[in-house]
């Protein structure tokens, strides 16, 4: 991840990047226990659009509900959020793309492994919008690490801690030569990337681990499913076994960092024709056109 840009809200106000710091004996630190989202950004000549807000504030509401953090829903409307948001993004002044990071942290030095009732700060931070996987073709290689499972800790909720297991599944990959990391479930089924959904193309249809497979619930994940159906594209959500993705028409992944990625190789395997395939290329300039413009379905707000 880039650098913050100058400009970092912590604790209720602005504050130059170095002073947003957290104590070495909270519970954020001690046991990742935040929770977070990032919502993209665009900036063309001044007009800033940040992509699907609302959904990326109800995502973290519900992170911190199924947590046990208690007081964000009630200190924090919507509206607040987005105040917030456009007074940072402003005061950084971007001159292109950027993401901006909102975290929850729990900012409490607590004997023990508790959660309710204590003390949190929100963080927001702005960096520049450098995609975190190939956007011409990626390599993917399975991880030997499995994803986590939502019984251990729970896969829709957007939790700092849980993210030691996609740096190890990151890191594996690259230690191994690959772009990224297919994560499977325990049963040996497809899950995600380490920080993206997946998504495979088999006759023309769209298929994709339903929202069950303990996959994060992808904001671009449903968008793509939206795009999808507006094209005509017949869509699949369920389990995904490995061997499908070896005989894929096409593969790609979705995320924010990530945006619409085509998967050039899955395991050593050349996924397709080995180039970019065109039910990806469509999806990804419907979504790069939705980051940039409404269309009337109320997915960007102005900052
Ligand atoms: N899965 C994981 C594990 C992720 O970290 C991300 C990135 N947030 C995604 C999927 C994609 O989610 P989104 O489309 O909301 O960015």
């Amino acid at each position: 991840m880039a650098d913050p840009h100058p400009h970092v809200y912590f604790r209720d106000r602005l504050v130059p990047a170095h002073e947003a710091t957290l104590g070495v004996a909270t519970s954020a630190v001690l046991y990742g226990l935040s929770v977070y989202t990032v919502f993209p950004v665009h900036v063309d000549d001044g007009v800033r659009s940040a992509f699907r807000l609302r959904d990326h504030y109800r995502r973290l509401v519900e992170s911190c509900r199924i947590i046990g953090i208690d007081r964000f829903a009630d200190e924090w409307s919507f509206d607040r959020f987005v105040a917030v948001a456009g007074e940072l993004v402003a005061a950084n002044a971007p001159t292109s793309d950027v993401f901006v990071r909102a975290t929850v942290h729990v900012d409490e030095s607590i004997p023990g492994t508790r959660v309710r009732g204590c003390g949190t700060v929100v963080s927001m931070f702005v960096y520049d919008a450098v995609p975190i996987v190939p956007q011409d073709g990626m390599r993917l290689g399975t991880s030997t690490w499995r994803r986590i499972p939502d019984y251990a800790i729970p896969s829709r909720a957007k939790v700092n801690g849980a993210y030691v297991n996609s740096v190890l599944a990151k890191q594996g990959a690259i230690d191994a030569g690959y772009d990224d990391a297919v994560f499977l479930d325990g049963a040996g089924h497809v899950c995600e990337l380490s920080a993206a959904n997946i998504f495979v193309v088999r006759g023309g249809t769209l298929i994709t681990p339903d929202v069950s497979c303990d996959i994060l619930d992808g904001i671009n994940r449903r968008t793509v499913l939206t795009l999808a159906a507006e094209e005509g594209i017949r869509v699949e959500e369920r389990t995904v076994d490995l061997t499908e993705l070896y005989i894929a028409d096409e593969v790609f992944a979705t995320g924010t960092s990530a945006g619409v990625a085509p998967v050039v190789e899955v395991d050593g395997r050349t996924v397709g024709e080995g180039v970019p395939g065109p039910v990806c290329e469509v999806l990804r300039k419907r979504h790069a056109a939705a980051l940039r413009s409404d269309d009337g379905r109320g997915w960007v707000s102005y900052l």
